[in-house]
C-alpha cells in the first residue's frame, strides 16, 4: 500500500509509513465513514417507512374502533370477532412500526458521524 502523505510503498497492513512515519490507514478510515454514511441513509429510510407504518396502523385501529362503536348492539358475534382479529393485526402492525423505529434510531445513534 502507498503512503497517502509521501507516496512511499509500504508493506500491506502497516499502520505507519516506514519512510515518513505518518499514518497510512487514513484511506481505510475514509472507507469506514462512507460505509457509515450509507448505513445511516438506510436507517433513515427504514425510520421513514416505520413512521408511515405506524400512522397507517394507528388510522386502521381508529377505523376498526369506530366501526365497533358505530355498530355496537347491532353487530353479530362473528362480525365482532372479525373486528377483534383486525384490531389484533393492526396492533401487530403498530408494534412492528415501533420495533423498526427503535432499530433505526439505534443504528443512526451508533453510526459514526462523517467528518
Ligand atoms: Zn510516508
Amino acid at each position: 500500500m502507498r503512503c497517502p502523505v509521501c507516496g512511499a510503498d509500504n508493506p500491506e497492513g502497516r499502520k505507519f509509513c516506514g519512510d515518513c512515519g505518518k499514518e497510512t490507514s487514513s484511506g481505510n478510515a475514509k472507507d469506514g465513514a462512507v460505509k457509515g454514511g450509507r448505513l445511516s441513509i438506510g436507517a433513515f429510510v427504514i425510520l421513514m417507512i416505520a413512521l408511515v407504518v405506524m400512522v397507517l396502523a394507528w388510522g386502521w385501529q381508529e377505523d376498526i374502533e369506530g366501526d365497533i362503536e358505530e355498530h355496537r348492539g347491532t353487530m353479530s358475534e362473528t362480525w365482532y370477532a372479525n373486528e377483534l382479529v383486525l384490531l389484533d393485526n393492526a396492533g401487530i402492525l403498530w408494534n412492528s412500526g415501533v420495533v423498526l423505529t427503535v432499530l433505526a434510531v439505534v443504528v443512526i445513534a451508533l453510526t459514526p458521524v462523517r467528518k
